[in-house]
């Protein structure tokens, strides 16, 4: 897991804090409804496919459909919580990172209202 700046420019700005974040995580299924969503595994590694509810139909239970690790990223602010759902997933980390980087430059492109 790492942080990292979606746009990398502003990694040699002093106070310019990471804002996305990567991560390890293993694609699995619901065994009710089929979605797939990640698994992450927990600060000791394991991962908890029978205790996990799928937010589509509500069932208990996933299958894991491979057993090799995938990357995803979210945007994500030091001590804060993740804006968003994981993107992902993608072969390496740095897959993940370039995607970040790219769609913030498409993002920056569009009128930004705040
Ligand atoms: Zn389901």
């Amino acid at each position: 897991m790492s942080q990292f700046y979606s746009d990398p420019s502003r990694e040699n700005e002093t106070y310019a804090l990471p804002n996305a974040e990567t991560f390890k995580g293993y694609r699995h299924e619901c065994k009710g409804c089929g979605a797939e969503r990640p698994l992450f595994p927990d600060f000791y590694g394991a991962l908890y496919p029978n205790d996990e509810h799928c937010e589509e139909c509500g069932y208990t239970g996933f299958r894991c459909l491979d057993t090799k690790v995938s990357w995803y990223y979210w945007a994500c602010f030091p001590g804060c919580l993740p804006d968003g759902d994981p993107i992902g997933p993608f072969e390496t980390e740095d897959d993940a990172i370039l995607d970040a980087q790219e769609s913030y430059e498409e993002d920056e492109e569009g009128d930004e209202t705040c």
